[in-house]
C-alpha cells in the first residue's frame, strides 16, 4: 500500500539523509523540496540578480526548467539541463536560499510542482511546510529537530573542504532558521498532527527505524 510521508524540521536535522534511507527501505521515492529552492536560488546569482530583485527573479523561475531525479546516491537535480547537484550546496546557496524562498510566486510554483510529485503516492518528502502546507494529508508526518550545535556539527562534518568554522556555520544555520520560522507565508512549524521527533543524541540508523516504526503504526 503507498501512502506519503512528509518530513519537516530546521536545517541539518538529518531529514534528508533520513528521508533517502526510509525511501529506499519502503521503495518509495524521495523528494528533497530544499534542493528546488537552492536550485532556483542558484539560477538567480548565475543570472547576476539578487533575491531582492523579486520581479526579475519570479521572471527567470518561472523561465527556468527545474528537474528532479531520484538515485540511489540520492536525488540529482538538473536546471536547463545541467546537473547542478553539488554546486546548489555552496555557502552562497545557504545565505541566499531563504530569503528566495520567502517570495509568495516562487512558494506557489514550486509547491505546485511538489504535489503533482506526490499525487501517485509513494513519496518521501523533506522540507519546512510539508505537513503543513504542501501535503497536508500526508498519511505520516514527523516533525525532526536536535539542538543547534548538534546539526551544526553534523553539516560540518559532512563538509569536504570546510572555508567557515563550526561556529561560524551554527550561526549560519541559526540564521537562517529564524528566517524560514519568522516569514508570513507557510514558515517552517510543526504540524498539529506532526509527530515530533528530536533525533540530539540519535544515530541516523536509530532516526530511519523511528521513522519506518511510525509508518507501521
Ligand atoms: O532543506 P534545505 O536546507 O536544503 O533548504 C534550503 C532552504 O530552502 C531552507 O532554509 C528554506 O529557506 C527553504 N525551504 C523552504 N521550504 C521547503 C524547503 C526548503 O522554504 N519546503
Amino acid at each position: 500500500d503507498r501512502f506519503n510521508i512528509a518530513l519537516d524540521g530546521p536545517a541539518g536535522a538529518g531529514k534528508s539523509s533520513a528521508a533517502r534511507l526510509v525511501a529506499g527501505r519502503l521503495g518509495f521515492v524521495y523528494v528533497d523540496t530544499g534542493a528546488m529552492y537552492r536550485a532556483v536560488t542558484w539560477k538567480i546569482l548565475q543570472l547576476g540578480l539578487k533575491p531582492e530583485q523579486t520581479e526579475e527573479v519570479v521572471k527567470a523561475a518561472r523561465r527556468m526548467n527545474i528537474k528532479l531525479t531520484p538515485g540511489p546516491e540520492g536525488q540529482q537535480v538538473y536546471v536547463d539541463g545541467m546537473d547542478v547537484t553539488d554546486l546548489i550546496r555552496s555557502g552562497d546557496i545557504n545565505r541566499n536560499v531563504s530569503q528566495v524562498a520567502q517570495i509568495a510566486e516562487i512558494r506557489e510554483l514550486l509547491v505546485d510542482k511538489q504535489k503533482e510529485l506526490a499525487a501517485n503516492k509513494g513519496i518521501v518528502m523533506d522540507g519546512r511546510d510539508i505537513g503543513t502546507k504542501v501535503l497536508p494529508d500526508a498519511e505520516v508526518k514527523v516533525y525532526l529537530t536536535a539542538s543547534t550545535r548538534e546539526r551544526a556539527e553534523r553539516r560540518y562534518s559532512e563538509l569536504v573542504n570546510p572555508t567557515l568554522t563550526l561556529d561560524e556555520l551554527e550561526k549560519e544555520i541559526a540564521a537562517r532558521d529564524r528566517m524560514d520560522s519568522e516569514r508570513c507565508i507557510s514558515p517552517l512549524a510543526q504540524a498539529e498532527d506532526a509527530v515530533l521527533l528530536d533525533t540530539t543524541g540519535m544515530s541516523l540508523h536509530e532516526v530511519v527505524e523511528a521513522v519506518l516504526e511510525l509508518c507501521r503504526s
